[in-house]
C-alpha cells in the first residue's frame, strides 16, 4: 500500500517535472535572444551611430526574424522600405536582407515609415507601419521626459522605442504590394538606344525594340513634351 503512494506520488511529480520543463523549453524558444550584444554592436558599427530610428530598425527586425523563423536557413526575406531611414541599416545585420544581395529594397520616394517583409519559399508576408510620433502614447513619453536638452530627449526616445510594447509602435497589416520578383539572369542585354548593357530581365522593349528603362522614360518625356 506505502508503495502504491509513493509510486502516484513519484508518477505525479515526474509529471509535473515535465511540464514545467517543456514550458520552460517553450519560454526559452519564445524568449530566444535575436538581438544579441554583438549584433547590436555589428549594426551600430555599419550605421555609424545609435538613434531613435536604428532603435525602429531594432525593433522591426527582432519581430520579423521571431515571426517570419529567420534563424532557418529556408527562411529568407526580401524586404521593402518605403522610405530610406536608419533602421533600414539594422534590416540588413539582423535580417541579412542586404542591398548587394538584391533583396533589401528601399523605396524612397513612397515616403512612409512603412516596412515590408516577403519570405521567398512561402510568400508569407507582412506590412509594419510605424505608428507617428504623434500618437497620444508617445506624446504623453516625450512630455514626461520634460528635458530641453536635444540630447537627452535622443536617449529617451531610443530607450522608449526599445522597451514599448510592439503594438504601441507599429500597426501590423498586410502589404500593399505583391512581393517583388528579385531574379536575375546575371546576362546583359545592349540598349538599342545607348548601347549599354541591361540585365536581361529588366529590358524594357518599345517598337519591338530593346531599350533601357532611362532611354525609355527620356523618349516619353520628350513625346510628352512635344504633344503638348
Ligand atoms: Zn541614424
Ligand atoms: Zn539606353
Amino acid at each position: 500500500m506505502k508503495t502504491t503512494t509513493t509510486t502516484k506520488i513519484w508518477g505525479l511529480f515526474l509529471i509535473v517535472s515535465l511540464f514545467s520543463g517543456l514550458a520552460l523549453l517553450n519560454a526559452a524558444e519564445n524568449e530566444k535572444n535575436i538581438l544579441t550584444p554583438e549584433i547590436v554592436a555589428k549594426a551600430k558599427e555599419l550605421h555609424g551611430h545609435t538613434c531613435p530610428g536604428l532603435c525602429i530598425g531594432f525593433r522591426v527586425a527582432e519581430w520579423v526574424a521571431r515571426e517570419f523563423e529567420t534563424d532557418k536557413p529556408e527562411n529568407k526575406l526580401i524586404a521593402v522600405s518605403e522610405i530610406a531611414m536608419c533602421g533600414v541599416d539594422a534590416f540588413q545585420i539582423v535580417l541579412d536582407c542586404t542591398a548587394g544581395k538584391g533583396n533589401m529594397i528601399t523605396k524612397n520616394s513612397y515616403g512612409k515609415h512603412a516596412f515590408n517583409f516577403y519570405r521567398s519559399r512561402d510568400g508569407k508576408k507582412v506590412r509594419l507601419l510605424w505608428k507617428m510620433k504623434e500618437t497620444p502614447e508617445f506624446q504623453k513619453k516625450m512630455q514626461a521626459i520634460n528635458s530641453d536638452d536635444p540630447k537627452a530627449r535622443n536617449i529617451a526616445m531610443q530607450e522608449y522605442i526599445m522597451s514599448a510594447p510592439f503594438d504601441d509602435l507599429f500597426v501590423v497589416m498586410e502589404p500593399l504590394e505583391e512581393m517583388p520578383d528579385i531574379k536575375r539572369t546575371k546576362k546583359d542585354i545592349p540598349c538599342s538606344s545607348c548601347g549599354e548593357g541591361v540585365e536581361t530581365l529588366l529590358i524594357k522593349e518599345k517598337d519591338g525594340k530593346k531599350i533601357c528603362v532611362p532611354c525609355l522614360l527620356k523618349q516619353q518625356s520628350a513625346q510628352n513634351n512635344s504633344s503638348l
